[in-house]
């Protein structure tokens, strides 16, 4: 990693020896820096330790500084990302200045100053890494411990979340846990038998949780899990609920605990004040209800709202309130119409039209959404074999909440009704965002693979809004993707969005998929898109969702295209 430094004199040297900085030349510093509280390191700016004093080695406990000579210093602190190294690194170097960055290591809890300073001897940089040790740090640091546990409280999860956020961490799980009625085992069992309830199960918390997750104690009878990554949420949720269904023995008795969890996945926008209320509303909400897990949403707010809507829906469902509109997609080569997206809709018999982003949330928290992704996708199919009867041929993109593609039995369904209205599979669409694939990673990819075993295709929905990596384009591979509306309306104003949308085409084309650019409402936007060759757009430009007569008369008017016919 380092061949490519001058070789640092003083690596060969026990101690700190001759340190190379300007700014500290002409002191005996081996001495000096052994002989403060402080753990110190010194690399170069590959990172490479060049020494440390005694203090550091304790610190992780090695025999010696020595031990470090050569080793990157990313072994000793997986937890900061390389790129805050470089960051300092490279401001120290532009402004020519000594650069400085704090934290708290993950690792050690102890705060944190890396200083990039200019070396006069050498062409190259070298950053100094401080531990602090100072009592204060140390003080606080086992305050923010609970006894009975040994597990940090919640004033250190406000903390860890910050540093986590400053060192790039934007998306992060939580889960709380709370055992139900606790109170009944101290006011049957004693204190005592209490107490060690709680040890037992903060143990198998820590047993079920992986090396990234940090537990804490937030309260009595609660214990905070912080998950990285935020997608094994679901996956946590899932162990931590087998591992603490085994009975314990509590003096003569044997205990299950009765857990219920909240779940929130947290982002940089939130404060850790704002996470931790959100994670507890999801809480209370699975106690108020009685389930054994609840994850927060918006619509968790509204509850008694959405309990009348619930019922409203269910009605809906059966007398057909609900209805589908559709939205055209046009190819951008010849502007014919090669598809359209189906919307529901609820006609409403008091509050009247009702758009799917006032009723989506509560179905989704109620379960009841996979009824609604069932229906709509049962009536486009019968929609379509009407369409082919009448010789109109596109393809159908059909909307999946979280809930439906962690459902394995909707695949056979799928299938079932494909037959029985011979509708050829390639002419439906499934349209999935990232988000909804994250509650379940592992069987919704394996329901998105049987869905598109069975011919149908498979379009990523909202692309850029959620955790848009490109590992996940690769992981769940898809036909489609769908560039969210956020980027297409800030196309004639904002550079960056441009920049984005052309490399999210070029990225999508580079793996054979296909791109479609949403809410495309102005001709300007339409001109950029075609400029960087995206295949297919939607949006107010061309048409709204429409009621099926007015869709098929548009279409009359347009055009009809050939499927698959635009990928270059
Ligand atoms: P989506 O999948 O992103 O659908 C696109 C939304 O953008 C639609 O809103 C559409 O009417 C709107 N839109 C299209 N073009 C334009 C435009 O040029 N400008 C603007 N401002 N908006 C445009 P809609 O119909 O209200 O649906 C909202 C969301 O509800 C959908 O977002 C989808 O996530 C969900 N949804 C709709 N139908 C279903 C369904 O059957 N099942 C499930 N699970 N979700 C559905
Ligand atoms: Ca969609
Ligand atoms: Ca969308």
């Amino acid at each position: 990693m380092a061949a490519d430094t001058p070789e640092n004199p003083t690596a060969k040297e026990p101690r700190l020896a001759a340190l190379p900085f300007a700014s500290l030349d002409g002191f005996r510093l081996n001495e000096v820096i052994d002989d403060i509280g402080d753990a110190v390191c010194v690399t170069d700016s590959k990172m490479v330790f060049k020494g440390a004093n005694q203090n550091f080695a304790r610190l992780y406990g090695l025999r010696s500084p020595e031990v470090l000579l050569g080793k990157s210093a990313f072994e000793i602190y997986p937890d900061f990302k390389k790129s805050v190294f470089y960051e300092i690194c490279e401001r120290s170097i532009r402004t020519g200045e000594t650069a400085t960055r704090m934290g708290r290591s993950l690792n050690t809890g102890l705060d944190i100053v890396i200083r990039c300073y200019k070396s006069k001897a050498y062409e190259d940089r070298y950053v100094m890494v401080i531990h602090r040790m100072s009592e204060g740090s140390a003080k606080a640091d086992y305050s923010s411990v609970d006894s009975l546990t040994s597990l940090p409280n919640r004033w250190k999860f406000e903390q860890d979340l910050d540093n986590m956020r400053a060192y790039g961490k934007n998306v992060v799980g939580l889960l709380l846990v709370d055992i139900n009625h606790f109170k009944q085992v101290n006011e049957v069992l004693g204190m005592e038998m209490g107490d060690r309830c709680l040890m037992e199960v903060a143990a198998r918390i820590k047993m079920a949780v992986t090396k990234n997750d940090h537990v804490y104690r937030q309260g009595d009878d609660r214990f905070l899990i912080m998950c990285d990554p935020a997608d094994e949420l679901d996956a946590r949720r899932h162990t931590i609920a087998h591992t603490l269904s085994k009975p314990f023995t509590l003096g003569l008795e044997q205990y299950v605990p009765d857990l219920r969890m909240g779940l929130h996945v947290t982002t940089f926008e939130e404060t850790p004040a704002q996470a931790m209320t959100r994670v507890e509303r999801a809480l209370s909400w699975a106690k108020e209800h009685k389930e054994p897990y609840a994850r927060y949403s918006q619509a968790l707010n509204t509850s008694r709202f959405d309990h009348a809507m619930a019922k409203d829906l269910r009605e809906a469902l059966s007398t057909g309130g609900l209805q589908l509109y559709f939205q055209p997609q046009v190819d951008l080569i010849d502007n014919r119409v090669i598809g359209a997206e189906a919307l529901i809709r609820w006609v409403h018999p008091t509050r009247g039209f009702i758009l799917p982003d006032q009723f989506l949330g509560y179905a989704e928290d109620s379960g009841f959404i996979r009824e609604v992704d069932e229906y709509a996708l049962r009536t486009a199919i019968i929609y379509q074999q009407d369409l082919i009867r009448r010789g109109i041929r596109l393809q159908m993109s059909v909307n999946l909440s979280s809930l439906s593609v962690c459902n394995p039995n909707l695949v056979g369904k799928l299938e079932g009704w494909l037959k029985a209205y011979q509708v050829p599979a390639d002419l439906v669409a499934v349209e999935i965002t990232e988000t909804a694939m994250m509650r379940d990673v592992k069987t919704s990819q394996d329901v998105i693979e049987s869905i598109k075993k069975l011919g149908v295709e498979v379009a990523i929905d909202d692309f850029g809004t959620g955790y848009s990596s490109m590992q996940y384009l690769a992981r769940y591979p898809s036909n489609t993707l769908k560039i969210d509306r956020s980027f297409v309306s800030q196309l004639t104003t904002d550079e960056a969005a441009r920049t984005m949308v052309k490399s999210m085409i070029g990225m999508a084309h580079g793996l054979r998929i296909m791109v479609v650019a949403e809410g495309v409402e102005t001709q300007e936007e339409l001109d950029l898109l075609r400029m960087f060759e995206c295949d297919t757009v939607q949006g107010y430009f061309f048409a709204k969702p429409m009621p099926t007569p007015a869709f098929e008369a548009w279409i009359a008017d347009r055009g009809v295209g050939e499927i698959g016919s635009t990928f270059r």
